[in-house]
């Protein structure tokens, strides 16, 4: 499988989830959102895509994502040892549920068929959004959403005050001081004129949230590359630009794997040497690593608020126990909490440890 989302992240935000979901406390280690914002067909969907390494959004050269699109995707245990049966992935969507799709070519064609439902055939748009789940033992449990890109003209059956409405509607998304936005701009054209940026700038002025990323680094005009804009140089952002190479129309349509794709852009980069002086900027894995980084600060942030609500829990606990004359058999919910917070330390240790860059990998 490709580097996407799930393999590259770190195992230890997993296996953090993994202790949540089995202490039976109840606790919940959420993620921050991330929201892909950007003008029409400048790649979002394809990055979106990519990260999670499967291939089932509606991409193409008109407006294709007419919908929110919300996309949680849930971690699933896999067996261990040789013999563990592999672990299905399928997806599930809100307005169908019980209704496993395990085909992900259906799920494109259902997100196409319930967008038409609300936002009609002729390129409408609906702030209403479509609500899937993808349950998957490769992916980190954690929200991604999908925005129709920002439009300046309406075409089809779009009202006269389309920019105004999907402008309002990606806003709504972006906002929120705990959403991670990647703003999605394409190399070939002007970085000063990126829809995505300026919006960016205005749901996040610091730029503490927001990771540049350029798309169609492969299509720029002959004699140009995006080195300038990667070093940071162009449109400075405090957490920098990463570039991406996504699948073409062509390999769209000429239906180019995932695994494929994921291989071309890293041949991309390669082959071309000025790329290498800003290497780790360049390529999906970066982008992966990049988002990381911020998922990590953000656990390392709200490490404290949870060992303290874990304390005061295990507290309780035991004083219930105390009270019913128990002496606590093996495995309790206090045992595992008390295990919890004995690894919430060793790993914020790590974490540290990590940052400073004491220690290579998690
Ligand atoms: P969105 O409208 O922003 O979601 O854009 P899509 O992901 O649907 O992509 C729009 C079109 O651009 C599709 O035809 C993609 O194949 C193409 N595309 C996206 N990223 C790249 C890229 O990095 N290189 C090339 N050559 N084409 C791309
Ligand atoms: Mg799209």
């Amino acid at each position: 499988t490709p580097e996407g989302l799930g393999d590259a992240l770190i195992p230890v935000v997993n296996k953090l989830q993994d202790i949540f979901s089995q202490a039976s406390l109840d606790f919940k280690l959420d993620l921050p959102q991330v929201v892909v914002i950007g003008s029409q067909s400048s790649g979002k969907s394809s990055v979106l895509e990519s990260l999670v390494g499967r291939d089932f959004l509606p991409r193409g050269s008109e407006i294709c994502t007419r919908r929110p699109l919300i996309l949680q995707l849930v971690k699933l245990q896999q067996g261990n040892g040789a013999h563990a049966p592999q672990a299905e992935e399928w997806g599930e969507f809100l307005h169908l549920q019980g209704k496993k799709f395990h085909d992900f070519d259906k799920i494109r064609a259902e997100i196409q068929e319930e967008t038409a439902r609300l936002s009609g055939f002729n390129k409408g748009v609906s702030d209403k959004p479509i609500r899937l789940k993808i349950h998957s033992p490769h992916v980190l449990t954690m929200t991604l959403v999908d925005l129709p890109g920002l439009a300046k003209v309406p075409v089809g059956d779009q009202p006269g005050d389309i920019q105004a409405r999907i402008r309002t509607m990606v806003f709504e998304y972006i906002r929120h001081p705990t959403c991670i936005i990647l703003a999605v701009s394409p190399a070939n054209a002007d970085l000063v004129n990126s829809d995505a940026l300026e919006m960016a700038r205005q749901a996040d002025p610091q730029g503490t949230r927001t990771i540049g990323v350029l798309t169609k680094l492969d299509i720029m005009d002959r004699g140009t590359e995006a080195t300038a804009m990667l070093r940071n140089e162009v449109v400075p952002l405090r957490l920098g630009h990463i570039g991406v190479v996504n699948r073409s129309q062509h390999d769209i349509n000429t239906q180019r794997s995932m695994a494929e794709a994921c291989a071309g852009e890293a041949a991309f980069f390669e082959e071309h040497p000025a790329y290498l002086e800003v290497a780790s900027q360049c390529g999906t894995p970066a982008l992966a690593r990049a988002l990381n980084r911020i998922l990590v600060d953000h656990i390392r942030a709200v490490l404290p608020h949870i060992r303290g609500r874990l304390e005061d829990a295990l507290s309780r606990r035991v004083v219930e126990l105390q009270v019913y004359g128990h002496t606590p058999p093996g495995h309790t919910s206090a045992q595992r909490g008390a295990l919890l917070l004995q690894l919430l330390d060793a790993y914020a240790v790590r974490y540290s440890e990590m940052l400073e860059g004491r220690s290579e990998a998690l």
